[in-house]
């Protein structure tokens, strides 16, 4: 039985597969894109969060602490009055969490939706995710995903996914870099199975202002994507602004690298012209 990480658990979603979906967030991630507004997803290890603003300094929390350096243990956590504390970060066994996830499966299967299971990367605990999936079948379900895996990995969830949910950052491998701290080229050889593959998928594209929103990124997207058969769509997600809170509450600094005032550009047209179904999230 294999365990893994998990920092959230949402109930109710319809944005991210058809239906009603159970959302799962696996936590770890082994890109770093700028603009990322989930930065409790990076780190594979447990977190405290912390909402300062709030605090009326009555130093509980240091009181009960005995480490040096956070080990995320939780202790402060129960001890704060406001709950202004969170450990970001679960570990489960993967038939316990399909337990939870199949709670009131009813609702998910009558609306045709199911579960989906997103992160950080959920290809990064491929044993984890794997083993969850034998729980889950034959309910529906999505993966997210950035596609940065090692393509047995990749291939083996197109082969046992009913949805796959895969974002495109950059088409220009150096501004992927840049952007994301990794190369796309193993992304897009992945991208190539799923194009070829049986698997109905979603393609996401993340629309940063002066990042990726260019005509040419936008095009060569299209290009890539076009004859896929099982292509369901493209969704355009704009730019979240909650990001900075969220670092503040782990103790990181937001250096987005990018205009966020900036207006983005969405170039929906461009994928009428190839036919190929777009909307905006
Ligand atoms: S979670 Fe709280 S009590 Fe535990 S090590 Fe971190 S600061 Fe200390
Ligand atoms: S226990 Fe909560 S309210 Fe008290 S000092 Fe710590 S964070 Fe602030």
């Amino acid at each position: 039985m294999s365990k893994g990480t998990v920092f959230n658990i949402e109930e109710f979603a319809v944005h991210d597969g058809p239906g009603i979906r159970k959302l799962v967030f696996f936590k770890g991630c082994p890109l770093r894109c700028s603009w990322c507004h989930n930065p409790e997803g990076l780190s594979f290890c447990k977190e405290l969060m912390i909402s300062h603003a709030a605090c009326i300094k009555c130093n509980r929390c240091k009181e009960i602490c005995t480490n040096e350096v956070c080990i995320a243990c939780g202790k402060c956590v129960e001890v704060c009055p406001l709950r202004l504390r969170k450990i970001a970060g679960r570990e489960y066994e993967a038939q316990e969490l399909a337990e939870i996830l199949l709670k009131g499966k009813e609702v998910l299967t009558d609306s045709g939706g199911g579960i989906t299971i997103s992160g950080g990367e959920p290809l990064s605990q491929p044993e984890f995710l794997f083993n969850l999936i034998d729980f889950i079948k034959p309910v529906n379900i999505a993966i997210e995903t950035s596609g940065y895996a090692e393509p047995e990995i990749f291939q083996k969830m197109v082969s046992v996914t009913d949805l796959v949910m895969m974002d495109i950052k950059h088409t220009d491998n150096l501004i992927h870099k840049q952007f994301t701290g990794v190369s796309n080229e193993l992304i897009l050889a992945n991208l190539g199975f799923l194009c070829q593959s049986d698997t109905p998928f979603i393609i996401r594209i993340p629309l940063i202002p002066g990042v990726n929103d260019t005509i040419t990124n936008i095009e060569q997207t299209a290009v890539l994507i076009k004859d896929a058969g099982k292509l369901e769509g493209v969704e355009l997600l704009t730019y979240h602004k909650t990001a900075p809170a969220k670092y503040q509450m782990l103790g990181k600094e937001f250096k987005p690298g990018f205009d966020t005032e900036k207006k983005v550009n969405i170039w929906s047209a461009v994928f009428d012209k190839h036919n190929i179904k777009v909307s905006l999230l």
